[in-house]
């Protein structure tokens, strides 16, 4: 296969699992209920899953407890052994990925092209990490003579892992590959809107060589498994991306069981800050994908469009024109050109819709969009704002959604303070051909990630993460996998 994106898409693919992956088997729950999983696009019953909660998150860490005890072989397993399983996933992966993808289709309504995206991060962070395990190294210790001290990192132990909807597949590798990089055993909860992909590892991981409860997926719902993993005394780190709302209920859990470490990526409503050099005719169009990336469903997408006032007419123009150029091309999302699939659920569409009237409302001009699409699927038209000010629900709340509110600024220094004054700080992108003006902003935004005539960057080396209530705690690069591990530090009296 030369590339994965020249695979074709396979409708209706065959869905194999749909239980509970404990101790490399895969098994029904106790309970005997299940959760129907629907088809967004289509609004169709696609499947029922099994529907894990306490007692079988409980049998899950007993698992992976297993797994982790010393001696075991996961345990003694040598970190270029490791390395190779996790080479191996990342051909496992590329070799099923037309499959994963369709999968992906069905039960997330994302294009074909973007789930085969997802999958290719995916397989690259296998990749990369996988060349990572026999290269977590401690330091040698300045210590007084007589006395030797180094550091050593350990697995942190159990890991129990909670992703959202919006990336299945993509953040479950994420949450995997760095369990799996620094030694440690996982208990993975995948939303129950869309938990396909993430029951399809349980097959990968058997054929990748990983010993017994060392990877365990358990779909279910967050506040019955969910909860379950954030409260369990025998769960060393919760792993968690998905809404500022449930991250604090994540950390108290924390505070209130056994101190858990936590790593939480949560909301943003990151600004896209055009400065008054910028080439408008391309970044028109660079700040609308910004935005209706994953039909808006991204925590990192840039939704807060500030443009420098001598261009701002101009610029709002343009972006009407494109997003109604753009309303065809959303829909079915096993058609090819399609660039945006529907919304996840007839919630998350209620919601969106509410802003879309706050907007309204409050005051702000309904440039284009704002209505339903097509009589089934939860598609919404693609929409923007303008004459929106910084006080609109608009402008303050994550809309989740294909929404652009462009907002007007004056000078570089008040796009910036506007651009922080904001409970999120995940990421901002800066469109300029003034190089002092760009490094200025990067300097002072308050954002985990900060682009420069670029949009969501990123390669596996990458870290990535919020300041403020956006997250805590990085993922990927050198600085996430330090969050799945411990330090010790040993002292050798000579
Ligand atoms: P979104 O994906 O829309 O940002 P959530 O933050 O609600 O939504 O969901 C992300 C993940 O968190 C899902 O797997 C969900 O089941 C889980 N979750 C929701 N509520 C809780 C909770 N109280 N405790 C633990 N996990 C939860």
């Amino acid at each position: 296969m030369d590339s994965i994106f020249d695979q074709k898409p396979i409708r209706n693919p065959e869905i194999k699992r749909t239980q509970l992956f404990i101790n490399n088997e895969y098994v029904d729950c106790v309970s005997g209920k299940t959760i129907e999983i629907f088809n967004p696009a289509t609004e169709e019953t696609i499947c029922w899953v099994q529907e894990g909660d306490k007692v079988d998150v409980d049998k899950a860490v007993e698992a992976a407890r297993t797994a982790m005890k010393r001696n075991s072989p996961w345990r003694k397993m040598n970190p270029a052994n490791r390395g190779k399983i996790l080479a191996k996933l990342a051909d496992i992966i590329e070799r099923d990925s037309a499959l994963i993808a369709s999968v992906e289709v069905t039960d997330n309504g994302k294009p074909f092209q973007s789930a085969l995206l997802d999958i290719s991060m995916g397989i690259s962070w296998f990749r990369y990490y996988g060349g990572y395990c026999d290269k977590i190294e401690g330091r040698t210790l300045a210590m007084e003579d007589g006395k030797m001290g180094f550091t050593k990192y350990d697995p942190v132990g159990v890991v129990g892992a909670i992703t959202p909807w919006n990336f299945p597949f993509m953040i479950a590798c994420i949450k995997l590959v760095q369990s799996l990089c620094t030694g440690n055993a996982v208990v993975l909860k995948p939303s129950e809107l869309a938990p396909l992909t993430t029951l399809m590892f349980g097959d990968m991981v058997i054929e990748a060589g990983l010993p017994p409860g060392v990877v365990n997926i358990i779909p279910g719902f967050g506040p019955t498994a969910g909860a379950a993993i954030t409260e369990h005394p025998d769960i060393n780190l919760v792993t968690f991306t998905g809404s500022t709302e449930v991250g604090h209920i994540i950390q108290t859990a924390s505070g209130t069981s056994n101190l858990k470490r936590v790593v939480l990526e949560l909301g943003g409503k990151s600004a896209f800050i055009v400065g008054k050099t910028a080439d408008i005719e391309k970044v028109v169009q660079i700040a609308q994908d910004a935005c209706f990336v994953n039909s808006g469903q991204t925590c990192v997408a840039l939704t807060r469009t500030f443009v420098h006032e001598d261009i701002y007419d101009e610029f709002v123009r343009k972006s009407a024109d494109l997003a109604k150029k753009t309303r065809d091309k959303v829909g079915d999302p096993f058609k090819e050109g399609i660039l945006y699939g529907p919304q996840i659920d007839q919630t998350q569409t209620d919601k969106i819709m509410d802003l879309i009237e706050s907007g309204k409302k409050e005051g702000a001009k309904l440039e284009c969009g704002g209505k339903r699409l097509n009589d089934k699927g939860f598609f919404i038209e693609p929409t923007v704002f303008s004459n929106v000010q910084d006080d609109m629900r608009i402008a303050k709340e994550e809309i989740f959604g294909p929404v652009q509110p462009i907002i007007k600024f004056s000078s570089i220094d008040e796009a910036i303070d506007r651009a922080n004054s904001s409970i999120y700080g995940l990421a901002a992108s800066v469109f300029t051909n003034d190089l002092s003006e760009a490094l200025y902003a990067a300097n002072a935004l308050e954002s985990g990630q900060v682009w420069v005539n670029d949009i969501m960057a990123a390669a596996p080396c990458t870290p990535f993460g919020g300041y403020k209530q956006s997250g805590i705690g990085r993922e990927l690069g050198w600085e996430g996998l330090l969050g799945y591990m411990e330090v010790k530090t040993i002292i050798i009296k000579i």
